[in-house]
């Protein structure tokens, strides 16, 4: 790649000499397989750009956090473990450059440069094609604060030049970004922005490239997979893919049971390469929290949809994500939870404690299930599940139950 003069005068700030190829990136991923694929895309689009990536954040020039907003628990980590990062940056004797990417990004905003003033760099979702050219500009002005926020969506080049970048035999491809669902505890669609979907044909000439570097194995990543509307519907585009040659395994995620339809199960059934193995989020067993949580159906209502699942994908798998402890949440309501777990018997299912996010209607409903109920709940249904598992005698790979 052509050293370009602005490219020469930082590796000359870094202390490195012309012609070594690019400053050196840390990149460290928190949350989704969506942030996992950001992270891949990133890193083609720093590749490109002629920056070079390693393992060891004591090497970094540019040490960048790829962050989720989901849950306060990840966010309080995130500053911690950048926190100690911040403390060592004047003692390291050369430039270096920390930002702070992803959703706590654009949750965050100018506000993150108060919580931790060593940050260079706030970077949101929509806007990491923005990022190389931010990180040499924060190279020559240390004191400037970058906030790169607010875009509605992305530019259809940060796909083209970061998809070429894959880490072995398997690879996410995002179909669909954004969630217009507003489930009323959920911090996505103020972080991620409103439904987009890219077109199946972009989808599919993506997955064929990928083939051709030896990728076999494909996960369709969406916020909401089964609202794809990308010139046809998620059904449709889960068929074009299942068809591509040389796709030997297929899966996708997330589906909403509201929208996951019998047409989406018999595609699942007809292709052999598609994964037998459904996550579909029921989030509690109570009728009354579903509809505070704003999440548009009711106990029976999914248990119909499993169902229906279980007759049209023979031997199909499933699991789930519970929240214990939203807020009015009683003895009672739990209970209902407790019993729609033993009644489906999910292959799997990941449990989260409550906690209040900015901006949703929830926070504004105040936390008042104490930590003490909460904890208690949460090691019910791991005990539950996990007895659940063991009976199936067939985990998965990836749910931990913590
Ligand atoms: S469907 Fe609900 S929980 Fe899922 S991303 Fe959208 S708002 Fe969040």
């Amino acid at each position: 790649m052509e050293t370009s003069k602005i490219y020469k005068d930082l590796l000359e700030r870094v202390g490195r000499s012309e012609g070594e190829r690019g400053s050196k990136v840390y990149l460290r991923t928190f949350g989704c397989q969506m942030n996992v694929r950001d992270s891949q895309l990133l890193k083609g689009l720093l590749l490109q750009e002629g920056f070079s990536l390693t393992d060891r954040e004591q090497d970094a020039d540019v040490v960048i956090f790829n962050t989720c907003a989901v849950r306060k628990h990840a966010e309080d980590r995130v500053f911690s473990i950048l926190g100690g990062i911040g403390k060592r940056k004047e003692r390291i004797g050369r430039p270096r450059v920390i930002a702070l990417v992803g959703c706590m990004a654009e949750e965050w905003k100018e506000r993150a440069f108060e919580k931790a003033g060593y940050l260079n760099i706030v970077c949101g979702p929509n806007d990491l094609y923005r990022l190389p050219l931010a990180i040499r500009n924060a190279f020559f002005s240390p004191d400037r604060r970058i906030v790169l926020v607010g875009s509605p969506s992305r530019e259809e080049d940060f796909y083209r030049k970061g998809n070429w970048f894959v880490e072995g035999e398997s690879a996410f491809v995002i179909v669909m970004e954004g969630c217009n669902n507003f489930c009323s505890y959920c911090i996505v669609p103020y972080v991620r922005g409103r439904e987009r979907s890219r077109p199946w044909q972009e989808v599919v000439s993506e997955v064929k490239k990928l083939v051709a570097q030896g990728v076999s194995k494909f996960t369709l990543l969406g916020q909401n997979v089964n609202s794809y509307q990308g010139g046809v519907d998620f059904p449709d585009l889960l068929e074009k893919v299942a068809m591509v040659e040389g796709v030997k395994s297929l899966s996708f995620a997330t589906s909403h049971p509201k929208d996951a339809t019998d047409r989406l199960f018999e595609v699942m059934a007809r292709y052999p390469n598609i994964e037998k193995y459904l996550h579909l989020p029921l989030q509690s067993g109570s009728d009354r929290i579903l509809k505070l949580m704003n999440r548009g159906y009711t106990f029976e209502d999914y248990r119909r949809k499993v169902d229906s699942y279980r007759q049209i994908v023979s031997g199909g798998k499933i699991s789930t994500d519970l929240i214990v402890g939203f807020p009015t949440e009683t003895e009672e309501d739990f209970q209902k939870t407790v019993e729609a777990v033993k009644s489906i018997g999910f292959d799997c299912a990941y449990i989260f404690k409550y906690s209040p996010r900015p901006f949703t209607k929830a926070s504004m409903m105040g936390d008042d299930v104490p930590l003490e109920a909460k904890e208690r709940r949460h090691q019910i249904l791991l005990s539950l599940q996990k007895e659940i598992s063991l009976q199936k005698k067939d985990k998965f790979g990836g749910c931990d139950f913590s």
